[in-house]
Formats: C-alpha cells, structure tokens, sequence
C-alpha cells in the first residue's frame, strides 16, 4: 500500500479528508484507502498495482462491470461531437423514452447531474405541487445531501455518526418527519396526526444506505395506501435500487407504483447522471411549464446521456436481471455457509443484484435499530481481512455491496474461499 499511503498523506494536505466524498477515506473501517488507477470487468486496480475483486462498483453504476465495451465505445464517438452545448439533443429524448420504457410509471422525465439533485428536485415539486411544506422520510435512508434530507440520514452521514448535520438550520429541519423504516403503524400514527400537512413520503424502497434492508411485506403497498388516503405524493428513492434490484427497479419488482421516481447511478453508466420523474399532471408543474424552478448546466450532458443509454441498452439485452439475482444469491448463501463452518453468527440480506451482511444472531434484519446494533468491529476486520485477499467491499457496515453481470462463478467462488479463510480468523 505505499502508492496508496503517499497519495493519501498528500491528498490530505489539499482535499478535505483527502477523498471527494466521505466514506472513501475509511472512516468506517480505519487504515488507508486505496486509490485506484483503473478498472475492468469485476475488478479494480489500485496505485500499487494490486488487484480487488470489486463489490462497490462505484456505489452501483458498474452494474455491467467496469470499463464496458459498450458503454466506453459511446462515449469515445459522442465526445467527437463536443461536449457540452447547452441546448437540447435528440439523445436526450431517446435516453428519456428509454427509462420510460423501463420504468413506465414515469410518465414524463427529467435529467439532473447527481443523486442528490434527483431527490431534492423531486421533494421541490412535490412540495409545490401539493402546497405542504413537510416532508416524511425514514431513519437510516439516505436520500442524497439536500438540506431537508440530511435528518437522520445513511450511508456516510450514519458512518460518521452525524445524521444531523450542522449548517443544516433547525428551522429547515423541522419539516422533515423521521419513522422507522418496515414500520407502517408508525408512519399511519404520523399521518393521523399531520396527514393534511405532508407532501410526500420519500422511500428507499429497498434501503441501502443503512446496509442492505429490504422492505417487509405490505410495507410499500402500505405506503401507496397511505399517500392516497391523503393526497401526498409517494417517491420511490431509486437511484440505488433502479435497474439493480430488477431492469424496472424496486417499483417493478414489488409490483406497487409511485407518483415520482428518482434515479442515479446505473442511469449514467459511470458518468455523472440522474433523473426524476412521474405522473405527467405533477411533472409539468416544473419550469418552464409549471412554477416550481429547476435548472442545471449539464443536465442532459450528451457524453452522460450516450453512456447512460448504453448502459441501459446493453443491460435490457437478454435477463441479465435473473443471471444478476442467481450471483448474488450464490454469494449470499455461500457467505452464510462459510460463516456458518467458522462458527460466526451472520445475517445476510439481498434483492436482485444488491446484497448486505450482519454480524449478528439475529436471525433476519429488518430494522434500523437492528442494523445499527451489529457488531461494527467484528466488519471492520472482516473488511480489512478480506482486502489483503483482494476482495473489496464498501468500506463501512452501513452501505449495500453489489454485484455486476462481470462477476462469474469464478469470481464468487473465489471470494468465497478468501471469506472462509476471513471468518477463521476473527
Ligand atoms: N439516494 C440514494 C438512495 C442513494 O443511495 C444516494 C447515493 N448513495 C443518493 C440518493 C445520492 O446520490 P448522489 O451521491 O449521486 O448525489
């Protein structure tokens, strides 16, 4: 790790934490990160030239595997073009018809730059479009770093232990309504309460920034429920779990459908893309049709746009999807056996091609309470073991892993062997 120990010491000197986004410094795990010099298929490569099988994927867009023909070869011809204009392309209609065709319950789509903004635009207009100011969301999700949405947040907010963030002032705060996530009664209690009063209801609906917690049955249809009873607005947050958990997302694979969507990750292909969309009659309350103002430079960036689409193109080819579930139901189920061998109590979670794992004796986790309480420092070796074998995973106990259709049966077979040589060790 000596690349990787001298690029860090001078990263910190210039780039706060030396990383771009937190949870990359390691915080979760201690030690040096890895910085990393390329990519392919289902491994990464780092400054010293060592090899990791990758379950991050890049927080999830790689879900074709790292420097994808296909996706590389759009980008190289779009990019001969130029880069940036500012004004609409048809790629941009063909990309939205695309995700529409995909994910059919948006009805009418926008292009954004990010997750982040994907969300906070979605909780605008629904805030507009309703005329209510609060909002509700779940403890443990994370739905980007939009002011309303660090409250009680995940992934790297709950890594670092500060889901409220300061400079987020109290009076933004307090339109956002926390409950437990698998918790309908709570969520009816609330409603009971201020129903007349909230926007909307923003879900991961499988929660992934907490590790991985699927929704427990009659949870999201409970939700639907709910926000009709009430006239709120239901988002799905699927800019994890769109196009991963199922080529139609979450929303496809629960069968239940939300007014607004939001999507990230795999909708780029590895450049930096989301989008949110839904129900025409709320989407054209945006501008220039509708009050609500949302606007970026780069939304719709033609080289973002070609490899999104190539992405999303590539991966309708066939049923990646059930070649994606049957990996990472191997992987799961050979990650309990070889914890099982070592006497190790863990619980494993996974949906399509996303998974999670607890330290735990809990038989199933399907709480936030739950997730919170496993044994973080039992991961913490584990993640550092698993590393000098040369098996990357997220870098905290409180973010999903994931799978792409570049992980064979081979590669899972082997970090399954360097997992059971893990687990002996703790
Ligand atoms: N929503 C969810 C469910 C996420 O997992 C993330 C990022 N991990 C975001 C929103 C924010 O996306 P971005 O990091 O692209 O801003």
């Amino acid at each position: 790790m000596q690349n990787s120990q001298q690029l860090f010491n001078h990263a910190q000197d210039i780039i706060p934490g030396g990383v771009n986004s937190p949870v990359r410094a390691f915080n979760g795990v201690g030690g040096t990160p890895c910085f990393i010099k390329r990519a392919e298929g289902a491994y990464i490569y780092d400054a010293d030239d060592k090899a990791y099988i990758d379950y991050v994927g890049s927080w999830g867009p790689m879900i074709l595997g790292h420097n994808h023909p296909a996706i590389l070869e759009a980008v190289i011809k779009t990019a001969q073009n130029g880069l940036s204009f500012g004004a609409p392309t048809e790629l941009e209609i063909t990309m939205a018809e695309k995700v529409k065709q995909l994910v059919p319950s948006m009805e009418k789509l926008r292009m954004v730059s990010s997750g982040t903004e994907a969300t906070m635009s979605a909780i605008r207009l629904a805030r507009g479009f309703t005329g209510r100011d609060k909002i509700l969301k779940f403890e443990g999700c994370y739905h980007g770093h939009a002011d309303s949405l660090l409250v009680k947040a995940g992934s790297g907010a709950l890594t670092l232990g500060v889901p409220n963030s300061p400079g987020i002032p109290a009076d933004f705060a307090k339109h956002t309504l926390t409950v437990s996530f698998n918790n309908l009664a709570e969520v009816e209690e609330i409603f009971a309460q201020l129903g007349d009063e909230i926007a909307c209801i923003i879900v991961e609906p499988v929660a992934g920034n907490m590790n991985c917690i699927p929704p427990v049955d009659g949870f999201l249809q409970g939700l639907r429920k709910i926000c009709d009873q009430y006239n709120s607005v239901l988002i799905f947050d699927e800019v994890m779990t769109g196009f991963r958990v199922a080529l139609g997302g979450a929303q496809a694979h629960y069968n239940v459908k939300p007014d607004l969507t939001t999507l990230g990750k795999v909708i780029g292909g590895g450049m930096p893309v989301g989008a949110f969309g839904g129900k025409k009659e709320i989407m054209d309350f945006i501008a220039p049709v509708g009050p609500v103002y949302q606007a970026g430079t780069l939304s719709g960036n033609p080289i973002a746009m070609a490899a999104g689409l190539a992405a999303l193109s590539e991966l309708s080819i066939g049923d990646k999807h059930q070649q994606l579930a049957d990996a990472t139901e191997k992987l799961a189920m050979g990650l309990k056996a070889a914890a099982d061998r070592n006497g190790i109590a863990l619980s494993i979670n996974y949906v399509g091609a996303m998974f999670g794992f607890f330290f735990t004796d809990e038989e199933s986790v399907t709480t936030y309470e739950q997730a919170t309480q496993c044994d973080s420092e039992m991961f913490k070796k584990f993640f550092h073991y698993m590393l000098e074998e040369g098996v990357n995973l997220a870098p905290s106990a409180f973010e999903a892993g994931f799978l792409s259709t570049a992980h064979t049966d081979d590669i899972i077979d082997t970090t399954l062997a360097a997992a059971d040589r893990c687990f002996a060790k703790l």
